[in-house]
């Protein structure tokens, strides 16, 4: 049996734009080289989201807002032949405490769990130094990228010492280095 490989994105700053709590469609913006890369790569990869949506815990926009949102990029991506198996998104705030705000590894223990994953041949991407450290935490291998946030936590990553596998500033050489570097 072949093994069973997923690709894990965060989705604001690696997706689509990072206009700091958006969840307007009209605000919705693509990052350059997404769908191509992504149509790249689907024959090779299950497709998930996972998301920190604080933004909702701190009563700036709904569950409502996030899904609408949401949805429309997945429809998007749907017409370009790209299917995201599911998004996970943890709604609530640092301060909560929660199991399921990244770096904390459930969400993506339920994916390997629920869709037969292999972790390590896997991939976590993220323009957030918790991003990969949640990806280390589930034992993939990293991408960081410095589109949304990267760039002003990339000292941050440093002081942490949490190291990705990879670093990019455009998501279709992020995606042709993984292919070069899986096939
Ligand atoms: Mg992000
Ligand atoms: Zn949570």
């Amino acid at each position: 049996m072949s093994t069973r490989k997923a690709i894990i994105l965060d989705r604001d700053g690696v997706l689509i734009e990072d206009k700091n709590y958006s969840y307007k469609i009209e605000d919705l913006e693509l990052l350059p080289g997404v769908i191509e890369g992504l149509k790249q790569i689907q024959e090779m990869y299950f497709f998930f989201i996972v998301t920190n949506q604080s933004g909702i815990g701190k009563g700036y926009y709904t569950l409502e807002d996030f899904h609408k949102y949401n949805n429309h990029l997945i429809s998007i991506l749907e017409e370009n032949h790209i299917k995201i198996e599911k998004t996970f998104l943890c709604p609530h705030i640092k301060e909560d405490k929660c199991d399921c705000r990244k770096p904390n590894p459930k969400f993506i223990i339920e994916i390997a769990n629920q869709w037969n994953i292999d972790l390590k041949s896997s991939w976590m991407i993220g323009d957030h130094p918790s991003d990969i450290q949640f990806g280390i935490n589930g034992g993939c291998r990293t991408v960081y990228m410095i589109t949304g946030h990267g760039k002003k936590h990339l000292q941050d990553l440093e002081d942490k010492g949490i190291i990705p596998t990879l670093v990019h500033s455009n998501f279709l050489e992020a995606v042709e280095e993984i292919r070069r570097l899986d096939t």
